[in-house]
């Protein structure tokens, strides 16, 4: 049974969905592994790093996809590329097929088996498989990071000779897992933090990082689905927090956003009126701008500068960061490949909650209800 590692065939991805690490692994359990040259190179594997794990490199890139069994990606192939693979064949990634259904047409008109990362559940067992936590993580950091390189001040406070800086102030809305990474990050750069989520488990966690929450009062409305996930909020809902936000953000030197409702797009959180009460110099980082954005300025992947106020929309942040990202996803891929995986070959166990959780596609059909009405609303 043969295991695919291409290069990602979207422009700005430097990840590389299985790093040597997991390799090595999976030709110990019996997988036959090739790579496409050059796949690991941006995320600092080279070809000789990947044979030296056990994998051979492949002739070219036709070859690979249409004699692969199993292909462990970041994101989607192009439509063109799905039609060479071969039925019955696997892929797994960030398929987006909530998002985009209509761009995994061809691989299930061909019978490949779809899994997407996205759509692991999020339950106990699946910990070690949830790339969408991994690059969450990653995200929330780089965030912070990008600000107080970008930001014309200094992020600590600092008693100087020549008198004292005060801190730089950054608030966070949305404190799931790439918020809170952003609120850990700019805390230990010396920034004072505010941050704002509607869920209430969230409040506890943004105190335990030393930020102070921005308190809104909801009148006890239920935020959370059963999942534990921010429902979307009522248009009165999402103004209280909009009023709340633009007064945090008027004193903010950067705000990061990450507010984001599973499968719809990022609620609207900012404002023009609230950017353009902003201090010129300071800065919007919108995480949320691949689902469209929490800012009413956003332009996904374009920097705007608006009155002063700089914002950026980055539509694959963790691409700056491919060797991290790169491990930690790979480490969720290989533990997703050893549940479908047994003795070297495909044991697709479809009762098993994990793997019926997130197979969009099998023999031609899709099994998943959410995306067979994502389908039919893109059709
Ligand atoms: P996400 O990326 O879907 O959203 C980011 C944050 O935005 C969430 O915290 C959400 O509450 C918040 N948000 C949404 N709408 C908002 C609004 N209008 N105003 C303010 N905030 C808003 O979330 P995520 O980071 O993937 O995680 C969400 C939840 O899942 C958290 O409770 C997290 O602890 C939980 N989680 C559980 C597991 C697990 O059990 N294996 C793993 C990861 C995350």
């Amino acid at each position: 049974m043969l295991v695919a590692i291409l290069k990602e065939a979207r422009q700005d991805e430097t990840r590389v969905a299985l790093t040597p690490e997991a390799v090595k692994q999976l030709v110990a359990k019996g997988c036959q592994i090739a790579v496409e040259s050059g796949a690991g190179v941006a995320s600092g594997a080279s070809d000789g790093d990947y044979e030296a794990a056990g994998a051979t490199i492949a002739k070219s890139r036709a070859e690979l996809l249409s004699s692969a069994d199993v292909l462990p990606v970041v994101n989607t192939l192009p439509a063109d590329e799905q039609k060479s693979l071969k039925s019955g064949s696997v892929m797994v990634g960030f398929l987006r097929p909530l998002d985009e259904p209509n761009a995994l047409s061809s691989a299930i008109g061909g019978g490949v088996t779809l899994f997407s990362m996205e759509l692991v559940p999020r339950i106990t067992r699946a910990q070690d498989m949830d790339a969408l936590s991994s690059m969450a993580t990653v995200a929330g950091y780089k965030a912070a990071v990008i600000a107080a390189d970008s930001l014309p001040k200094l992020f600590p406070l600092l008693m100087t000779a020549a008198g004292t800086i005060p801190p730089a102030k950054v608030v966070v809305l949305g404190a799931g897992v790439a918020g809170l990474q952003a609120i850990a990050t700019a805390r230990r750069l010396g920034a004072v933090v505010e941050a704002y989520d509607v869920r209430a488990a969230a409040a506890e966690q943004i105190k335990s990082l030393g930020a102070k929450v921005i308190e809104v009062d909801l009148g006890g409305l239920q935020t959370e689905d059963s999942g534990g996930y921010a429902k979307e909020l009522s248009p009165e809902a999402l103004e209280l927090g909009r009023q709340a936000i633009a007064k945090a953000a008027k004193a903010a030197d950067v705000v990061i956003t990450t507010a984001q409702v599973p499968g719809r797009r990022a609620p609207l959180m900012i404002g023009r009126a609230a950017v353009e009460q902003m201090r010129p110099g300071s800065m919007i980082i919108d995480l949320a701008a691949p689902a469209g954005g929490n800012c009413e300025l956003t332009q996904p992947g374009q920097i705007t500068v608006h009155n002063g106020v700089t914002i950026l929309a980055p539509l694959n942040i963790v691409a700056e960061m491919p060797v991290h990202a790169s491990m930690l996803y790979s480490r969720n891929m290989n533990k997703f490949l050893q549940l479908i995986l047994k003795e070297g070959e495909l044991a697709i166990d479809r009762a098993d909650e994990i793997i019926a959780g997130c197979c969009v596609a099998f023999g031609g059909e899709v099994v998943n209800e959410r995306v067979a009405a994502a389908l039919k609303a893109h059709a």
